[in-house]
């Protein structure tokens, strides 16, 4: 049969290699392979260097590494147990030793006597045989053998296509790869930023020759995964900077008198985003900004200040919040912050909808605004609270033009702690307002590593803190996400709600809010556990975002070990917010490994949500810093999102490549 890889292109179906037909093909499908093109960017993951071939006596003596014997003799040995054994003998001009392979019957087919392979494996020090060993039969060259004898690929798999079978397909490609990958770049700037071609790379890759190459070869790989994301960012910075915004201009004495009528002085931090965000309302551009500020840092009065002014340009603003319960609460927060001006606020859950309102107005409600038809016409700002919770979509939905072309400012708030490089991965097309400082007399909230042994005394503990609070004070227990299914995780918690109000907890009034409960039901027990009618609320981790209950200042974090350290420290702010001393303890499950604990002791020891944001982005990557269920963070197969660096140098050509209107389809494969 003839082949005919040399016709095919990168867009070609993988069913065109030979050896894989409509199953391969289906199982392919899985991991996410089915052009030529595919394959050829399924990246290796990780390599192993069998090119020092060693003899069999030396072999003996390292007990692992890779050898070109003869097969002297191989057979089958059935076992009591149905089991089989396949043995072989294999010499070289060193010396003899013997090999084992287990339930492989096919093997004394596949591997020939009087044959010479290469085989690279361990000697089992009880045995002194060499075990399960690979093999390939040796070609006469060690260039051309693809699996042993050099420095090996190793792929992600699936239960039916493993590592050495894809070697084998992309190696029927080793000749191709420079006609069917296209240099999506310029030459000049592969040159500036030293970076290697791209069908190079590739084939470096798959066929490495050193380890120098293939970090090369990484390295522009990588490049091209930021790129394309950067450009992505670039294109949109342009398209917002070409857009007219609603003027909002700074009404200084009114802001003034505004600010030294709180009941507080502004940290410097807040001054400054206010600044920062009335200078850019004042600008024919829209505002894209981001206001990252740890919870309690006091976002909610900068983006009053910013809603007031937008009042007094005759200009509405929408709030927009992730649960109902945060919704209410900015809804109420802010008729106290204006309650000495003509400010008219209005509130649209589900369940309550827009009447008339009066124009201009503050509307603060949930994603229900999406779906509102009594909008007013006259929006200037549009606030999203904890914007990591809804889709890049809905905010575009929510940013429309209005009837004279021009669109509204944005404003995006979120309390988890976002370290730069996301910022700039993330955020790309956004300006950035940081609050790092907490207001005055806050105090700090008291964290300890509670290990699974300790889990009884935590409890006593807090019993009897709340006892001898006289009842005062009250603590949240939180349950982690175990499976992704609302239902099963509710049942867990409730199991352990349970047998900890019958226990631990048995003085103490206890009770339970999941996912699985109607929304009446569960604000019904908010508002219970506000009104001090319970001591303590179990729950999972629906409390996560925003619920402000004064008089909680213990907070219990079972599974510690299951949560991102922004998340924990997310729940870590729901205490603390008053001038009575908090306690957040993190419990690790049973069995948890020394550096998952010293994760959770190093969240306990440190109070910023930078601090340990950072950290866990550096220990652990993107997906476990915002838990998994947070969309929007690119999935990189080599780059990695802390390559600070190489987002610079990407975030650089793209915007080179755009002012130069250099055709970009390439690019974006
Ligand atoms: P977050 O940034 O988490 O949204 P909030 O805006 O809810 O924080 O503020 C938390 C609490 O701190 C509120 O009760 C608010 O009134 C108070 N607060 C805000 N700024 C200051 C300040 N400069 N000094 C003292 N208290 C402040
Ligand atoms: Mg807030």
């Amino acid at each position: 049969m003839q082949y005919l890889q040399n016709k095919m292109t990168k867009n070609s179906p993988v069913k065109d290699l030979p050896l894989i037909g409509d199953v391969k093909a289906k199982h392919l499908e899985k991991l996410g392979i089915s052009t030529i093109g595919d394959l050829l960017f399924h990246i290796p993951f990780k390599y192993r260097d069998t090119s020092n071939i060693v003899s069999i006596e030396k072999l003996k003596e390292t007990k692992e590494g890779t050898i070109l014997a003869k097969v002297e003799d191989i057979s089958n040995v059935f076992t009591k147990y149905r089991k089989v054994i396949t043995r072989a003998k294999l010499s070289d001009e060193s010396g003899s030793v013997n090999a084992v392979w287990f339930n492989q019957v096919y093997l004394t087919k596949t591997i020939k006597k009087d044959s010479v392979y290469l085989f690279e494996g361990k000697i089992s020090p009880k045995t002194a045989n060499l075990t399960s060993p690979s093999y390939e039969l040796f070609m006469g060259d060690l260039n051309d053998q693809k699996h042993i004898g050099k420095i090996t690929p190793y792929y992600n798999e699936t239960a039916t296509i493993s590592s050495k079978w894809i070697r084998g397909r992309i190696g029927t490609l080793k000749k191709e790869v420079d006609r069917i990958i296209d240099e999506p770049f310029p030459s000049e700037i592969l040159k500036e930023n030293n970076l290697m071609g791209l069908s190079q790379a590739i084939h470096c890759v798959h066929f490495p020759d050193n380890f120098e190459h293939i970090k090369q070869a990484r390295e522009r790989l990588a490049f091209d995964e930021m790129i394309s994301i950067a450009l992505k960012i670039e294109q949109k910075s342009k398209e917002r900077k070409n857009r007219n915004a609603v003027l909002i201009i700074k009404n200084e004495q009114e802001t003034e008198k505004y600010i030294n009528n709180l009941p507080y002085k502004l940290t410097k931090d807040q001054e400054s985003a206010i600044d920062q965000i009335l200078s850019d309302i004042s600008k024919d551009i829209p505002m894209n900004r981001l206001l990252n500020g740890d919870v309690g840092s006091g976002k909610t009065v900068v983006s009053a200040v910013a809603m007031y002014n937008t009042f007094l340009n005759h200009q509405s603003c929408l709030l927009m919040a992730p649960t109902t319960i945060l919704a209410t609460q900015h809804f109420n927060t802010l008729q106290e912050l204006f309650k000495n001006t003509k400010v008219n606020i209005e509130l649209r859950i589900s369940g309550k909808k827009l009447t008339n309102i009066s124009k201009p107005s503050i509307i603060v409600g949930t994603h229900a605004l999406l779906f509102e038809n009594k909008l007013p016409n006259d929006i200037g700002l549009i606030i999203v609270d904890e914007q990591h919770r809804f889709g890049v979509k809905q905010r575009e939905q929510l940013v429309v033009a209005k009837l004279d072309g021009t669109y509204p400012h944005f404003l995006m708030m979120t309390a988890t702690p976002i370290p730069h490089t996301l910022t700039n991965i993330l955020f790309g097309d956004m300006d950035v307002s940081l609050i790092r400082e907490m207001p005055k007399g806050r105090l700090e909230v008291k964290s300890h590593f509670v290990p699974f042994e300790k889990r009884n005394d935590c409890y006593t503990w807090v019993a009897q803190k709340i006892i001898s609070s006289k009842y005062k004070e009250q603590a949240f227990i939180v349950f982690p996400l175990i499976e992704e299914s609302e239902k099963i995780d509710a049942k867990a918690a409730v199991a352990e709600y349970e047998k900890l109000s019958k226990n631990q907890l048995k003085d103490l009034k206890v009770c339970l809010l999941h996912g699985q409960m109607k929304q009446q039901e569960k604000d019904k027990i908010l508002e219970d556990f506000k009104n001090k009618k319970y001591n303590i609320l179990v729950s999972t981790s629906v409390i996560e975002v925003g619920i402000d209950i004064p008089h909680a200042t213990i907070m219990v974090i079972e599974s510690a070990q299951r949560f991102g350290l922004a998340q924990l420290h997310q729940f870590r702010g729901r205490v603390g917010r008053s001038n009575i001393q908090s306690y957040c303890f993190v419990i690790s499950g049973e069995n948890t490994p020394a550096n998952t604990k010293s994760r959770l002791k190093y969240f306990a020891s440190h109070s910023s949500g930078f601090d340990v944001a950072q950290y866990d982005l550096q220990k652990r990557g993107p997906g476990e810093v915002y838990g998994l269920r947070q969309s929007g963070i690119p999935q990189f197969k080599v780059a990695s999102i802390n390559d600070l660096e190489l987002l610079i140098k990407a975030r650089k050509v793209s915007k080179q490549l755009i002012e130069q209107e250099y055709n970009l389809e390439g690019i974006f494969k």
